[in-house]
């Protein structure tokens, strides 16, 4: 059981009103609350222990450097990477991506195969397009069918000795879909080829195992589980660290520098140029422990509650339509709906002066949204830290919403 009133007391911004009335806040999937410690350990780190890392000999640095390890190690272990050196700490999931994709520009060629899924964020497309400029590989799209889930024996076919690369989410932000990772990677790995998977939309509600599910990259953003914006982590197993080269060039990433030759660090800190963002990555370790003290099963298990109360209750408006599985074990906890007649900016709008905060349009999902043939949709992302009294207040808001537009 879930103990939802101390967790929200936890939680200062629950407590504002928005437009008068109390903040409803059903856009934990485009970025999630931060609780108290976390709060508290970026206040911590400003006000006592203020310093640059891994150079100075002073005190302060050196308590900086060790919280700094110490995060990485909370993220090895919350990801059950066999070496703390195989986390790369970076701005976000966007930034993981990248680094992964620049890497890979002098390890493929022309009429190397990349497959992406269709159910991509832009962020795990647009790199990959820009990949295939600089190479000459071809991108292949896994589709999906009408409920939003990938279509595997398609993707079975796209498999190739061609196919270098395989970039997947493990879940879809715009529609929710829990995708089949294990098996994605599997194939893959019988071709030969590396798998990415984006786990920023699943990071917030499912405890991955890199070990377990062999995966070559994973990446995910401190922000969509509790922890600070600008902040984000790469798994990468140490075969293929060690096999990318650089993505920056600057300080803290060298072993010698002289004009003729420049020597990298060893891993992680090749892949670190310059000062991190040393109170993000400490926040996000803190963001780790907070989350994990709750329970990712305990998450998940009251998450899921909370998705199949709001299906039910949103499915009985009058000509909504939820986009994604109907499985709801399928699903993480968000919902992506449209009410037939209704643009879903002008849902957005009124739900706001409710103090109803739900995300609307294309989720940074363009393809997505194409495929069903809609502009966008209204999206509802539910976190650990909602109840089902707000998702009254959501249905009750969109009922009265429609009855205006309508
Ligand atoms: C949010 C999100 C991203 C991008 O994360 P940033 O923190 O903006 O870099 C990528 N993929 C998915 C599935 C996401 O939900």
């Amino acid at each position: 059981m879930i103990a939802i009133e101390n967790i929200r007391k936890e939680f200062p911004i629950l407590n504002r009103t928005v437009n008068g009335k109390p903040l409803v806040y059903f856009d934990n999937a485009a970025t999630s609350q931060t609780p108290q410690p976390v709060i508290d350990a970026i206040v911590d780190y400003y006000q006592n222990y203020n310093a640059n890392i891994h150079r100075g000999v002073h005190t302060l640095s050196q308590e900086a450097t060790d919280k700094y390890e110490e995060a990485r190690i909370k993220i090895q272990k919350h990801f059950n990477a066999a070496n703390s050196y195989e986390i790369i700490f970076t701005s976000g999931t966007t930034d993981s991506i990248n680094l992964v994709a620049n890497g890979f520009t002098s390890l493929l060629n022309e009429g190397n195969e990349i497959i992406v899924s269709a159910l991509e964020h832009h962020s795990n497309i647009v790199p990959w397009q820009m990949l295939c400029e600089r190479t000459g590989a071809l991108l292949k799209v896994i589709p999906m069918t009408q409920e939003g889930v990938l279509d595997m024996e398609a993707y079975k076919s796209l498999l190739s000795d061609k196919t270098k690369l395989v970039f997947c989410n493990h879940v879809s932000n715009a529609l929710g879909t829990i995708n089949p990772i294990k098996d994605i990677i599997t194939l893959a790995h019988g071709v030969n080829a590396a798998v990415l998977i984006d786990g920023a939309q699943a990071a917030p509600h499912i405890k991955a195992d890199v070990q377990a599910l062999d995966v070559d990259f994973y990446v995910a953003s401190a922000h969509k589980m509790c922890g600070p914006t600008g902040q984000g982590m790469l798994y990468g197993k140490e075969t293929w660290l060690k096999k990318l080269p650089p993505y920056q060039g600057g300080g803290e990433m060298i072993a010698e520098v002289t004009f003729e030759k420049t020597t990298y660090a060893d891993l992680p800190h090749k892949f670190e140029a310059g000062t991190p963002n040393i109170c993000g990555g400490i926040a996000f370790g803190a963001a780790i422990d907070y989350m994990n003290n709750i329970g990712f099963d305990v998450i998940a298990a009251y998450e899921h509650e909370l998705l199949e109360y709001a299906t039910e209750k949103l499915l009985a408006i009058e000509g909504l339509r939820i986009y994604g599985p109907k499985d709801t074990t399928q699903k993480a906890a968000v919902i992506s709906f449209n009410i037939e007649g209704i643009h879903p900016y002008d849902m957005g709008v009124i739900l706001d002066k409710l103090g109803i905060a739900v995300r609307t349009g294309h989720h940074c999902a363009q393809p997505i949204m194409n495929f069903f043939c809609i502009p966008g949709t209204v999206r509802a992302s539910f976190a650990f830290y909602n109840t089902k009294e707000e998702i009254d207040i959501l249905v009750a808001g969109v009922e009265r919403a429609a009855n205006m537009l309508r």
